[in-house]
């Protein structure tokens, strides 16, 4: 590249990264792995040292952190709280060690920590007892996280001497933490959390200390800001004077000798790494002596005695022992991958999805390859790449099956999936009754994946309807473990109770392919009846916003079908509603117009759905530039801040309840 488009790349970068600061540090939702991030950084240090005039006074290669939330109260710190620079080779701690001897330290000590990937937190101490405590912000002024801080169980809030002291550590939280409510989100439909460190910081810059109270936040104190005023001269001592007034320190720090003695730390930590019950991204490595410390000094960004090693970022190679096909709910048949069990990032994975016919061939994934495993948003593994390499023998290409794995009727494609449409295929049955009981569909508790299957193999549910016919199976479900008679009355009186629901629930519990409970809602309130959106033409169905040609043809399909019609009557005569239960209004200020809703109202969330719903108007889960409103009630999340920055119009609860009445 010449220098003009060198210098352009420059700025480009520096608006790319003020981007992702704003995303990761503000909002907590980033959108680039950090190893990206990090790819990035490096590029545009590169450029800036290439062309020193160019960088922007406010690059942020000169800047700490992200912008701070608005909503907190401010405290300024009393000393700068500063990043870290990144190394990522063994030439680049040789570097940093040669820098340290060059100001004539001979033979310099360190001490290596874990860099633990939480957020950074000062905590100020006035006789002993907590004064408040403060984000890093953008290093110069942090947010007041005084009430959250003071529900994590491992912070003091007296020391064991009554001193004025001010500290620094992360606050972070656990593999399993994090697994556990990611399983709870999941189940309730809703979107994983992407990492350990977001959801860190997400919960202690809330509003509501109740939320951060219920996550289970965790601390390790790391850093003395002023050491002499102890008469404290080396960091390692600091670390055993915090230790010794109440603070968890890190049981893994270490005093090494030069560089050999970094190098054999990240090797061991880089071991077990897998097996700690928190995450790292790295090894913190600091100079000892504090008077060396000072000698070094600090840039804007960073001081020059510290650094830290970045682990690259994780790959995992594992054998694919098998491929074999599932089939859902809709009929859709998918290969998934069978593994020689691997531990990705603390969880053991041995089985995953390969999505479909081309995902596998374009990679040419083989039964007997080498493949690399990554977890996508740290959540949910896939293969990601296969080690040619390592092919040594002739592997059979993948092919897809013809037939379904389970009722052997042959496949139909349909763009890059296959289905069976065989409506009595056992697989889609199963999948299809957990389906039209679960939550946001019939939403009859007690129904859980398990209950649902034992049922149909002790042969009590093997349609839709015979959920409605349980009462003749009263006594023996008493065989069914964990059943009693209240129980069973229980469940019995759930199912009665569902028979009340709207029309778009039923709708989306007949798992129609391409109907999710958003489109249900839509073609409820449009058609009001079952019968009329049975009637229904394609045009009529493909002039709904929203709606389109893929689902209109979809639900022409499927009510085209005899079988599927006489579905519908016999749960008619089973009392099942069929008609649409909210009121339609037709209000012009709400009709399309698309609401986003954020933190605490009197009125329930739901109902506020409901009613802007049965407005004519959308409730969409995040703020983008398409988003015309954002409803803002008390102790907003992100989503407040992401509206700020796109000058989406904000409404208060009373203001759209006025456009409501309307
Ligand atoms: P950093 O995370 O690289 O290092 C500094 C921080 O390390 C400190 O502020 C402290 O919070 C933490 N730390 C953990 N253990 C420590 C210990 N034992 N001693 C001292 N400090 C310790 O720097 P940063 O400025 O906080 O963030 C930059 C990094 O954040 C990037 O390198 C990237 O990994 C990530 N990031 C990612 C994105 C993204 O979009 N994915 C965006 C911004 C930043």
């Amino acid at each position: 590249m010449n220098d003009k488009e060198n210098i352009k790349r420059l700025h480009e970068l520096e608006d790319i990264i003020n981007k992702l600061n704003y995303e990761y540090y503000t909002l907590d939702t980033p959108s680039v792995s950090d190893s990206e991030y990090d790819r990035l950084m490096q590029e545009l240090m590169r450029l800036e040292e290439m062309y020193k005039d160019e960088a922007s006074l406010n690059s942020p290669t000169k800047r700490v952190g992200g912008k701070i939330n608005e909503s907190f109260k401010k405290i300024t710190h009393e000393l700068p709280m500063l990043s870290l620079s990144n190394v990522f080779t063994e030439e680049d701690i040789i570097n940093f060690h040669n820098r340290i001897k060059k100001e004539n330290i001979t033979a310099p000590k360190y001490v290596c920590e874990l860099k633990i990937d939480g957020l950074s937190v000062s905590l100020k101490y006035v006789k002993g007892k907590l004064l408040y405590a403060a984000t890093r912000g953008d290093g110069v002024v942090g947010e007041d996280i005084t009430d959250n801080v003071k529900t994590i169980k491992t912070i003091p809030l007296s020391l064991k001497e009554k001193i004025d002291i001010e500290v620094r550590g992360e606050i972070y939280i656990s593999k399993k933490t994090l697994q556990k409510l990611n399983e709870e989100r999941i189940k309730d439909g809703l979107e994983p959390f992407k990492n350990a460190r977001n959801l860190a910081s997400g919960s202690i810059r809330q509003l509501d200390s109740s939320i951060a109270a219920k996550r289970n936040l965790d601390v390790f104190i790391y850093h003395l800001p002023n050491p002499l005023d102890y008469g404290i001269k080396t960091h390692y001592e600091a670390l055993e004077f915090m230790k010794n007034l109440g603070f968890v320190t890190n049981p893994n720090n270490r005093l090494v000798s030069g560089v050999e003695g970094i190098l054999d730390y990240i090797a061991e930590k880089t071991n077990e790494r897998k097996d700690l019950a928190y995450d790292i991204d790295g090894v913190v490595i600091k100079l000892n002596n504090i008077l060396d410390q000072m000698k070094l000094g600090s840039t804007v960004k960073y001081p020059k005695w510290a650094t830290a090693y970045k682990f690259p970022p994780e790959e995992v190679v594992t054998k694919l022992k098998d491929i074999i096909f599932t089939v859902g709910r809709t009929g859709q048949v998918t290969p998934n991958a069978i593994l020689e069990p691997v531990n990705v990032m603390g969880s053991t994975i041995s089985k995953t999805t390969l999505h479909n016919e081309d995902y596998v061939k374009e990679k040419d994934i083989r039964v007997g390859d080498y493949v690399v495993i990554v977890k996508a948003g740290d959540v949910i593994p896939r293969v990601e790449a296969v080690k040619y390499d390592r092919r040594t023998e002739d592997l059979k290409e993948f092919t897809m099956i013809k037939n379904c794995p389970i009722c052997n009727q042959p496949l139909v494609k349909k763009d890059s999936n296959y289905y069976c449409l065989n409506p009595k295929c056992d697989a889609k049955h199963i999948e299809s009754l957990i389906h039209f009981a679960s939550k946001g569909a019939m939403d009859i508790s007690g129904f859980g994946e398990r209950i649902v299957e034992d049922m149909y193999n002790l042969g009590f549910i093997k349609r839709i309807p015979d959920f409605y016919h349980l009462e003749k199976y009263a006594n023996e479900l008493m065989l069914l473990e964990g059943f009693g008679q209240k129980s069973i009355q229980n469940l019995l009186n759930e199912v009665e109770e569902s028979k009340k629901n709207s029309l778009e629930r039923l709708l989306f519990a007949l798992g129609i392919r391409h109907v999710g409970l958003k489109t249900a809602t839509i073609l409820a309130r449009k058609f009001i009846d079952m019968d009329s959106l049975i009637n229904a033409s394609f045009e009529d169905l493909n002039n709904i916003p929203d709606i389109g040609s893929i689902i209109a043809k979809s639900l022409k399909e499927y009510f085209s079908l005899d079988e599927n019609l006489k579905l519908i009557q016999e749960l008619k005569d089973l009392g099942l509603n069929m008609k649409y239960l909210g009121k339609v209004i037709e209000n012009a200020k709400i009709k399309d117009k698309s609401f986003v809703i954020t933190g605490t109202l009197n009125i329930k969330r739901d109902e506020l759905k409901d009613m802007i719903i049965t407005n004519g108007g959308k409730v969409i889960e995040s703020v983008s530039r398409k988003t015309d409103y954002l409803v803002l009630g008390e102790n907003p999340g992100s989503k407040y801040d992401k509206a700020k920055l796109l000058n989406i119009p904000i409404l208060s609860e009373q203001e759209i309840l006025e456009m409501l009445d309307n």
